[in-house]
């Protein structure tokens, strides 16, 4: 695995607050990498470090194997597209990208090509030449998103970019991001659990500047999954979820309200320690057997990133 991005120790204090307290990360070339945090938790200050906008206070970032000391070469395969992106309403998009490419003169007479082929692939075709200020939200950030790729960077740092759309806005932003899969490595912020659910293939999750875990997605579902089983009884009594704790490998049993028929049944949360799944399953049976009981279900929980997120982090200020 190589990495597009690798940080190392990487800090940022702002007086005695710090915003980014010793990250270490790496981010595969060719992830789309979710970079999830609650509000305040230090996404945006790590973002413009990497994007080479603000300076550490302490430790290394490389990109695409430059060091952030390296200046011009450092920033050249970044593409960077920040939190609330202003434009000129009175430009059209096509002028905004041609602006935007002028930054960029090794394109050179290539430009408008450039420009055009980036019209087509962020899909704003149809209003290229139409004012931007009369473009919806989800419009203007993909005109970001395009402004960011020019100069095709392999690396593109995308802060909140579908934060506060609607959700045809978020979809045509999603859709973007995962057609630009297989060509550039994404590393993007948000606080949106849906949107890492539907589109990275890696997460990392931050909290008061500290990383709390980097892991792919599908991983992290699943291991938080396989430690949690839900467990619905016909028959149970007082002592049923005594009896449950007893068995070897559970490490914890909540009763829960809802069960799916009613008064007959009762549900359980049981915890299992790693591993212990599947002979928790089958000691369930044979006390459901022992004590008269039917089990309706005793199967490891699907949780959903909010659930595990929250577990995480605690019950913050999260969008679903
Ligand atoms: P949000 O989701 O609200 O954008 P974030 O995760 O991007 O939050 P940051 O904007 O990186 O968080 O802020 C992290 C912390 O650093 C916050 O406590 C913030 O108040 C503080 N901070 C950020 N920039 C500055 C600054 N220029 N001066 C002082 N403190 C700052």
């Amino acid at each position: 695995m190589t990495a597009a991005i690798h940080i190392q120790g990487l800090t940022k204090a702002f007086g005695r607050v710090r915003a980014v307290d010793g990250l270490t990360l790496d981010v595969p070339t060719g992830s789309i990498f979710g970079f999830l945090g609650a509000n305040g938790a230090g996404k945006t200050t790590t973002l413009r470090m990497i994007a080479g906008l603000a300076r550490p206070t302490a430790g290394s970032i490389e990109v695409a194997g430059h060091s952030s000391d390296e200046g011009t070469a450092y920033r050249r395969p970044i593409g960077y597209l920040c939190q609330e992106p202003a434009f000129y309403g009175w430009m059209s998009g096509r002028e905004v990208l041609r602006y935007a490419a002028g930054f960029h003169p090794e394109l050179g007479s290539r430009a408008d090509g450039e420009v055009d082929r980036l019209i087509e692939l962020v899909g704003l075709e149809e209003a290229a030449d139409r004012r931007c200020s009369e473009y919806s939200g989800g419009m203007r950030q993909r005109l970001g998103i395009g402004a960011a790729l020019i100069g095709r960077p392999e690396v593109l740092l995308l802060d909140e970019p579908a934060t506060g759309l609607d959700p045809i806005g978020r979809k045509s932003v999603l859709d973007l991001m995962e057609s630009l899969r297989e060509t550039t490595t994404i590393f993007y912020s948000t606080h949106i659990l849906d949107d890492v659910q539907r589109v990275s293939d890696r997460v990392a999750v931050v909290d008061h500047g500290k990383l709390l875990l980097a892991q792919r997605t599908a991983d992290l579902l699943t291991s938080y999954s396989q430690n949690r089983l839900r467990v619905e009884l016909i028959g149970a009594s007082s002592e049923t979820a005594l009896r449950l704790a007893a068995i070897p490998g559970v490490t914890g049993v909540t009763a829960l309200e809802g069960n799916t028929l009613g008064q007959t049944a009762a549900a359980f949360a049981v915890t299992v320690a790693d591993h212990s799944a599947a002979p928790v399953q089958a000691a369930i049976t044979r006390l459901a057997y022992s004590d008269g009981m039917a089990v309706v279900e005793a199967r490891p929980e699907t949780l959903d990133l909010e659930e595990v997120f929250l577990r995480l982090v605690g019950n913050q200020e999260i969008a679903a």
